[in-house]
């Protein structure tokens, strides 16, 4: 799970980490009356959306006195931001972040990630942080500098003055400390996966500063990360997931023509791969589970049948804890739910397969049956171009 960005500063503040100072709006006038709390003359607009490449696409922006705030609000509260990471079609604003402007020496990237290798978490730091920093790794992968910490024994001191060192924070050596100190502590309590500080700024002053935050969560520690679960913005999330998730289906959008109905997150990766190879592209990921019954199969087409790309289904199930006659009777049921007019091929194997087909081929429907992965995976994709040509 995602969160916006002045959320997480609002949990940096909380650990004790440098941030401006700052407040979330939802209008030009609120937007107003925070600046003027802040007081200075120099505030920062920034549009919070869940995508990062913001400086670039236009969406943080310098006010140097209150008109042009209030019209930096205006013009992005409520428009579409597109940047690197989003697609084309932009992502809503519905809130800016109004902050004191920072005077910027330089901006270093601090993060941390659950490293998959090493099975660790590790620490990652640049001198070079800022909006350039995904560009700066693959050109000078050597400019970054790791830490891998210890489970048992944490982030340990001498770990964070080398850091230090090589970020050339030798002179801050310990507010830099504590900061990547709290950081971790965060990072830990909280059941991240990623964290990133970028930048975190040496001020002309001489301080340092968190001028960005993302993180993001593990889904599977929501259960116990109550605070957390509550900071989740559905608005950021693709409807079709939000509403899956609600009916306990594990569904992820994807470009592709093929909607794929599969038990089992594996078989559902394999089923994906198959539709590849045979020259199409699938158009989500959709795991019904073990045991599903035939509301949950019938709900798995409605939410896979709202994306307007799917020009053809694959329905594709082993069932073990399963049972082919509920995922049947489930399938008859989507179907008189709703007109379904693409094709849909069904391959059901083992429990009660052999009721299963019986239900399918009594209903009358036009369904295309398949024995196999490959051979359900080749006819979906052949049923496509037909639909297609
Ligand atoms: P994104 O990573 O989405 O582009 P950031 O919040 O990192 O958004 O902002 C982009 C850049 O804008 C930063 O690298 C920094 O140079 C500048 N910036 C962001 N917040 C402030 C601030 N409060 N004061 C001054 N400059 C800022
Ligand atoms: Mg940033």
């Amino acid at each position: 799970m995602n969160i916006h960005e002045y959320q997480a500063k609002e949990l940096l503040r909380q650990y004790g980490i440098p941030v401006p100072l700052g407040e979330v709006v939802y209008s030009v006038k609120a937007a107003a009356r925070v600046a003027e709390e802040i007081g200075g003359q120099r505030w920062v607009v920034k549009a919070q959306i869940h995508a990062g490449g913001r400086g670039k696409a236009g969406g943080v922006k310098l006010a140097n006195s209150m008109e042009r705030l209030a019209e930096l609000a205006d013009q992005m509260i409520g428009s579409r931001l597109a940047t690197e990471q989003t697609g084309p079609e932009g992502q809503r604003v519905q809130r800016v972040l109004v902050e004191r402007a920072a005077k910027i020496d330089r901006e270093i990237y601090l993060g941390f990630i659950v490293d998959r290798d090493s099975q660790r978490i590790v620490v990652i730091a640049t001198a070079e942080g800022g909006v350039d920093v995904e560009e700066m790794a693959r050109e000078h992968p050597e400019r970054i500098h790791k830490e891998v910490v210890d489970p048992a024994i944490g982030l340990l001191d001498f770990q964070c003055r080398k850091i230090a060192m090589a970020l050339g924070l030798q002179d801050r050596m310990s507010p830099f400390v504590r900061i990547l100190k709290r950081f971790y502590r965060c990072f830990r309590d909280k059941d991240m996966l990623l964290a990133e500080i970028n930048p975190l700024v040496e001020t002309e002053d001489g301080d340092l500063l968190a001028l960005d935050c993302k993180m993001v969560f593990d889904d599977n520690s929501l259960f116990r990360q109550g605070e957390i679960a509550e900071l989740r913005d559905f608005d950021e999330e693709d409807p079709k997931e939000v509403e899956a998730t609600g009916h306990g289906l594990n569904y992820i959008a994807l470009d592709g023509q093929v909607g794929c109905i599969v038990n089992g997150a594996g078989l559902a990766m394999a089923t994906m791969d198959a539709v590849v190879l045979h020259g199409a592209r699938p158009a989500n990921f959709l795991d019904v589970g073990g045991g599903a019954s035939p509301e949950k199969v019938a709900n798995a087409f409605r939410i896979v049948l709202k994306d307007p790309n799917v020009k053809a289904i694959l329905v594709n199930i082993f069932a073990g804890i399963n049972r082919c006659d509920w995922v049947a009777t489930g399938v008859v049921q989507a179907t008189r739910d709703q007109r379904i007019v693409v094709p849909i091929v069904v391959r059901l194997a083992g429990t009660n397969e052999v009721e299963g087909r019986r239900i399918l081929s009594e209903s009358g429907l036009d369904l295309i049956t398949a024995e196999d992965l490959d051979e359900a995976a080749a006819k979906a994709v052949a049923a496509l171009k037909a639909v297609e040509a």
